[in-house]
């Protein structure tokens, strides 16, 4: 039987609704606890309580900390797969830091809640033993963080929260998902192309995330990247900004203060194609740089990790391509 190292850091996984005030909050004993016991049939679990906190709380620094305590946890090979549950409202940015930067090769699945679990339905139970059953099949390993979650697998690069309250939230965008957890079995249909990992301490630089809209102009960008190390614009359509940002992105570059940017689409992938003043290919000309596909805050938290290693913009811009 294979040994699987359990991870909380709270969410909605572990909490209850009170049925007087309607409200959700972060109970003190895991109500996982009875799943728990009853997934001895499937793997030797070790239960870490890592933290419970909501995943807005959840910040960078601590998806960095969840990673060392990882990498430490699974330097001596006890443990053959992880499981970490998680708040769904950043589980995808806790994911692809792991992705980033976790450096083993076995098993890493995230997973949550959308229903707390004293509410009818509750989804927390299901999507638990889905995930350990992802983390024992030899065919997970090597294909980096994933995302199990509503019988789903996904990457942790292109999964994402798409409804506020349905337990079907997480999907991909234009790629779908990786695999699919049946009664039977776990099948995967797709392998991930792995992009390079990283090595980072600490997070230092500070990395904002702006969205454009019609009418535009560059007041935003100016105020908010004050004292910014990089700028994360999540553009129109293919890529492409109203013009009377120009200038304020313009002075960002001129003071080597790496912008990239993504598309607010839901699907596809921001590009140099427009020529006009504010297109996509204008753009890259001034010194912008282009994600490949990747949403706003992944690109984010990508180019915080970035930043780490270097400030050249051709290679930033590679970084990006992967
Ligand atoms: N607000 C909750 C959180 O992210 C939502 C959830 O866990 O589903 O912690």
């Amino acid at each position: 039987m294979k040994k699987v190292l359990l991870i909380h850091t709270g969410g909605t996984i572990a909490m209850e609704e009170n049925k007087t005030t309607g409200g959700v909050n972060t109970k003190e004993t895991h109500p996982l606890e009875a799943t728990i016991a009853e997934l001895s049939d499937i793997a030797e679990i070790t239960v870490k309580n890592y933290v419970n906190l909501p995943s807005p709380h959840i910040t960078p620094a601590h998806m960095l900390e969840l990673a060392k305590f990882i990498s430490d946890e699974t330097n001596s090979d006890q443990y053959e797969g992880i499981v970490i549950t998680h708040g769904t409202d950043t589980l995808e940015e806790t994911a692809y830091v792991l992705d980033l930067v976790l450096q083993t090769s076995i098993p890493v699945i995230v997973t949550g809640a959308m229903r707390s679990s004293n509410e009818h339905g509750s989804d927390g139970p299901y999507n638990l033993i889905s995930s350990v059953r992802v983390a024992c099949e030899d065919q997970s390993l090597g294909k980096g963080v994933l995302v199990v979650f509503n019988d789903e697998i996904h990457s942790a690069k292109n999964v994402t929260k798409t409804h506020t309250s349905n337990i079907a939230t997480f999907q991909s965008p234009q790629y779908g998902p990786i695999g699919i957890v049946t009664k039977r079995g776990v099948l995967f249909h797709h392998t991930p192309l792995r992009s390079s990992r990283f090595h980072v301490k600490d997070f230092s630089k500070n990395v904002i995330l702006l969205k454009a809209y019609a009418g535009m102009d560059g007041n935003l960008i100016k105020a908010s990247a004050n004292g910014a190390d990089g700028v994360v614009i999540e553009a129109l359509g293919q890529g492409n900004m109203p013009p009377a940002t120009v200038p304020a992105l313009k002075d960002l570059i001129s003071r080597e203060v790496p912008v990239v940017l993504v598309s607010r689409c839901f699907n596809g992938i921001a590009q140099d194609i427009y020529s006009y003043e504010g297109g996509g290919k204008h753009l890259k000309e001034l010194g912008v740089i282009f994600s490949n596909g990747l949403n706003g805050q992944k690109a984010r938290l990508k180019l915080m990790i970035a930043l780490e290693n270097t400030s050249e913009s051709a290679k930033l811009q590679q970084l990006f391509l992967e």
